[in-house]
């Protein structure tokens, strides 16, 4: 058997910021703070996509959940104003201006549910894990 045979497929890359259409995985909830407080081991995003639906249920509106809410789902390439063609413009523009705005560099990384498959880990490394913590998908 040869080494190309036996090496495992690579993971479908995650978006760890995608919308509620797209999503499968609940990554986190946003603190009042503004920061991600990460969820981990992986819950499924229809748990907060269900509880958002019976708020709403009960006239109690919510604002949108992605602003309430992180969520990842399957990296969608092609089909999002962010991909660049060969990578997430997103994530790369995120690790750029975080090290360059921010003077001292969190140590450790999250605890987060999608590492191994994260779509801006993958492509940004460690670089990509400071500003995610601020990242809110819908801040309206
Ligand atoms: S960027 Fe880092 S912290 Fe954010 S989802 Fe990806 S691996 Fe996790």
């Amino acid at each position: 058997m040869s080494d190309e045979s036996r090496r495992a497929d690579p993971p479908e890359r995650m978006c760890p910021s995608t919308p509620r259409e797209n999503a499968t995985v609940f990554l986190g909830m946003i603190t009042p703070a503004g920061r991600v407080a990460y969820v981990t081991p992986a819950v499924p995003a229809q748990v907060v996509l269900d509880d958002q639906a019976d708020a709403a249920d009960q006239d109690k509106p919510a604002g949108p959940v992605e602003a309430r809410y992180r969520l990842a789902g399957p990296c969608v390439t092609t089909s999002c104003g962010f991909w660049t063609g060969d990578h997430c413009g997103l994530g790369a523009r995120l690790s750029a201006s975080y090290q360059e705005t921010v003077t001292q560099q969190e140590t450790g990384l999250p605890r987060c549910a999608i590492r191994r498959s994260c779509r801006w880990f993958a492509e940004q490394g460690p670089a990509a894990c400071g500003p995610c913590s601020h990242v809110i998908t819908d801040a309206r």
